[in-house]
């Protein structure tokens, strides 16, 4: 059945993609050993670094980002030798999943997954290490799963405070273009990224940016590795060329998205983020709602994962909310799955797409029946006219006429 009007995008990635991202990947597909070809592909890998905040290289795949996981992996790890995965969440709990799969030892850190990673508890399992066995520490940088963002440049103080020489990846699939990310200055040592979610492009394509230490490590350790290599990738890199077919199409769109951040400015950008979190978090609360996320430093910019109360099935309700309003929602996953759902407000969004959103939930509730008090749409509009980002214009009232 025709369903009028656009469909609400709000699960966590692939997010919305901008009009112009979709014009600008409406091209002819061009000759990517071309002549013409490499001022494109200079341009992405050099603006990418401008996003990552890095002066290292940035490796782009054309996978989703589930492979830019395998290939920081691949390119520095050997199977037998041991990481540390910190739990906070369901995408931390598939990664580790993935390591195990590559013989790599994967020890976990656990948490309850309603906060980030935490920074004593990393300095103090790192203290333990003495003999240094610990390749590298795995770190979720926004936990798609749960709503939970970790503060990675305290984790970085961590392992410094702890003289280990762990390796530092952090996954920011979710957390890049909408939270501030300083590769650099955290030191990061390889992050992970893909281009369904502050990127605002449709998915496809994943990131890998490297530091000087980790590229100089790979040259000889990691595992047996072809499609996802560094240095494979790294000599025609240099002339703005791939060792093989890129993804090209999504390449102009990865140029525009890169304009378009650039041109509203990454500060404003993570902004706008933070604004709508807080939102979204004050209309859970008002409907009586607990945030998944528990720790108040933690809570994410880029998603609220939302806890339904007990006895209450979230994926029901995420149902009816897309067979009443073609909204759809993210569904709670691994051991939160049915517990909880997930609004997206990410990528390509505003104050008006928020409220149609939150408008969209409180409307469900009210439909399903679940136990909640009204007014968490009127709370969010009151937040954000009081945080507006420019100064109210007063109107006064026209004089009568005649
Ligand atoms: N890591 C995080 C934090 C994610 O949010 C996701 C996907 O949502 C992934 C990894 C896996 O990425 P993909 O599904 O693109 O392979």
């Amino acid at each position: 059945m025709r369903k009028a009007g656009r469909h609400f995008l709000q699960i966590p990635g692939p997010s919305h993609v901008p009009d112009r991202v979709l014009r600008a990947m409406d091209m002819p597909t061009m000759d990517h050993r071309g002549p013409d070809f490499a001022g494109l592909g200079r341009r992405v890998l050099e603006g990418m670094q401008s996003i990552f905040r890095c002066s290292g290289p940035v490796i782009i795949y054309p996978s989703s980002g589930t492979g830019a996981w395998e290939a920081a992996l691949v390119n520095l790890v050997a199977p037998g030798e041991r990481v540390v995965m910190v739990e906070t969440g369901h995408f931390a709990s598939l990664w580790k999943h993935l390591a195990g799969r590559l013989g790599i030892h994967a020890q976990t850190l656990e948490t309850d997954w309603r906060r980030g990673v935490d920074p004593n508890a990393v300095e103090d399992l790192l203290r333990r290490d003495t003999s240094h066995d610990i390749k590298a520490l795995c770190i979720v940088h926004n936990e798609t799963s749960t709503g939970a963002t970790t503060r990675v440049g305290e984790v970085r103080a961590a392992m410094d405070a702890a003289s280990h020489p762990a390796l530092l990846m952090v996954d920011t699939i979710s957390g890049l273009a909408c939270a501030p990310f300083e590769f650099d200055t955290w030191r990061v040592d390889v992050a992970i990224a893909g281009s369904h979610k502050g990127l605002m492009l449709p998915p496809g394509l994943s990131f890998n940016a490297v530091s000087d230490r980790a590229l100089e490590i790979s040259k000889d350790s990691g595992s047996p590795r072809s499609y996802w290599s560094w240095a494979e990738m790294l000599g025609p890199n240099d002339r703005g060329y791939f060792p093989y077919t890129p993804a090209t199409n999504l390449l102009y769109g990865l140029a525009e998205a890169i304009d378009m951040l650039h041109e509203e400015g990454l500060e404003a950008v993570f902004a706008r983020h933070r604004r709508h979190g807080e939102a979204t978090r004050l209309a859970a609360s008002t409907w009586g709602l607990e945030v998944q996320c528990q720790e108040p430093l933690d809570v994410s910019p880029v998603l609220t994962g939302v806890r339904l109360p007990d006895g209450y099935d979230a994926d029901a309700f995420r149902a009816e909310v897309l067979r009443r309003f073609d909204m759809s929602l993210g569904n709670g996953l691994g051991r939160i799955a049915g517990r909880v759902f997930r609004i997206g407000h990410l990528g390509d969004f505003n104050d008006l797409m928020l409220m149609a959103t939150l408008a969209g939930v409180e409307m469900g509730l009210r439909l399903a029946g679940i136990p909640h008090q009204r007014g968490g749409v009127d709370a969010a509009m009151g937040l954000l006219c009081r945080e507006a980002s420019d100064p109210p214009a007063t109107i006064a009232p026209a004089r009568a006429r005649g």
